[in-house]
């Protein structure tokens, strides 16, 4: 933890506002607003309260239908499952792993309310046709920007695009602390709602800056505002400013190590379309069988090095099927989800860490 870190979280436990909504997380909403060009962000407890908090926002109900890749975090569909609405799963593209939008039209049935399109790795949705296409049929667009710190979509910020983006601040993400996210709103209409939302279903916002003289409980909620003390790290976090630079340095540096060889062993290496300014968010491989991509996990893990797979498909888990309906097999996804491997990438690896991992790939290949 660095200084700046720990006389932050000093100031806060020195003042009085510990709990949520402080000046630690005013001062972070600003700046992302600024940042990001997006009309309101508003800090929640976590990436997946941002967008529970959406999903009541669109007064998403039972019947309703929202069409989402099956390749995301379980949060992208619970939030959705969880008013009692259906996720309907469509297939990604084979070159980013995210959303395909020409399935779109196949998914489409009168019961669907919205689209989350999810940007994996902060490699854009293809965003022109997904907004066009929704608009065209009074759809809502939720961005999950959950890895997006930093990452645009022909110079917008993934978030600012659809009517409501989140993203999180999840130790795991490029940008974090501990546990927290947050809604973006982009969509003025809905701003005044959420932030009742937020607040328990209260209008305690409205009160704290003296617009009335005592909150009453006027609508749905639930508690997910960010405590201040979290709002202390994330601030020291987001004017890190190096964190997206380093990591894009590593991931050049991981392309370089391996193109000399990764045609010849059939590595696919992330492809990042023009329209796209990516945040180095994941570094991974897509391998020609599930059976090398295991077996170059364990030989890694021999290694010390850490690397996992991503994601186990949601419509092919228990709960998925449950809750859920998918377009077609998905096909693009479960192949892909079976060969890719992550591979480490932290803002502070440096180029001989890079290296070894290159070369262990490396072996394992010469030795297969
Ligand atoms: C991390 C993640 C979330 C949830 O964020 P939390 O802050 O962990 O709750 C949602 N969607 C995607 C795609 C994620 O990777």
């Amino acid at each position: 933890m660095d200084s700046v870190q720990l006389e932050y979280i000093e100031q806060v436990f020195k003042s009085s506002h510990q709990h949520g909504d402080g000046p630690f997380g005013k001062k972070c909403e600003r700046r992302l607003e600024q940042e990001f060009k997006i009309q309101r962000a508003l800090l929640t407890c976590s990436g997946t309260a941002a967008l529970e908090l959406a999903a009541i926002l669109f007064d998403i109900k039972q019947g309703d239908e929202v069409i989402m890749p099956s390749f995301t975090f379980v949060s992208t569909a619970n939030a959705v499952i969880l008013r009692g609405a259906t996720p309907v799963f469509v297939d990604i593209r084979p070159d980013t792993l995210n959303l395909d939008e020409r399935a779109l039209d196949e998914a489409v049935t009168k019961k669907t309310r919205g689209i989350i399109p999810v940007h994996y790795a902060g490699v854009s949705c293809e965003m022109d046709t997904i907004m066009a296409f929704a608009k065209e049929r009074g759809l809502f667009v939720l961005e999950d920007a959950a890895h997006c710190y930093g990452a645009s979509y022909k110079g917008r910020s993934l978030g600012s695009i659809g009517d409501l983006g989140m993203i999180s601040f999840h130790q795991t993400k490029n940008v974090g602390c501990g546990e927290g996210g947050a809604l973006f709103i982009n969509d003025p209409q809905y701003t005044e709602r959420a932030e009742i939302i937020r607040e328990k279903g209260t209008d305690r916002s409205k009160f704290l800056r003296g617009e009335i003289d005592r909150y009453s409980w006027c609508d749905l909620g639930s508690s997910y505002v960010l405590s201040d003390i979290l709002a202390a790290v994330l601030y020291s976090q987001i004017e890190a400013k190096e964190t997206t630079a380093n990591r894009l340095k590593i991931f050049k540096e991981y392309e370089v190590g391996f193109r000399p060889f990764s045609e010849k062993y059939e590595l696919r290496l992330p492809s990042i379309p023009p329209y796209c300014e990516h945040n180095a968010h994941i570094f991974y491989l897509i391998l020609p069988s599930s059976e090398l991509r295991d077996g170059l996990i364990a030989h890694l893990k021999s290694k010390s090095i850490a690397s996992t797979s991503h994601y186990v498909p949601l419509h092919d888990s228990s709960t998925g099927m449950k809750y859920s309906r998918s377009v077609g097999s998905l096909p693009v996804t479960s192949n892909v989800a079976s060969r890719l491997i992550r591979l480490p990438i932290y803002s502070q690896m440096s180029s001989a860490m890079v290296k070894i991992v290159v070369d262990e790939v490396e072996q394992f290949f010469k030795g297969v």
